[in-house]
């Protein structure tokens, strides 16, 4: 859903890159020369950024409308 902040196998640090590795992915680059250049070197590390489906947008309505349904429900019982 959203970006691991470390990786699952080492622990290093992965959320901080991913920002950067998402825009220039958008702007063409090819996306193992940019892991190279951001220092993510170990395939378990390459794996979280190269992997991750950021799916959060989708998944906010339902809690909107779960949010929503919930206070219907307490302005009915009231
Ligand atoms: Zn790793």
């Amino acid at each position: 859903m959203l970006v691991p902040v470390r990786c699952f196998t080492c622990g290093n640090l992965v959320a901080d890159k991913f920002e950067e590795y998402q825009n220039r992915v958008k702007s063409g680059e090819e996306p193992a020369k940019i892991l190279d250049s951001l220092g993510i070197e170990r395939y378990c590390c390459r794996r979280m950024l190269l992997t991750t489906v950021e799916t959060i947008q989708q998944v906010i309505p339902f809690y909107e409308a779960m949010y929503k349904r919930n206070t219907e429900i307490q302005s009915e019982l009231e």
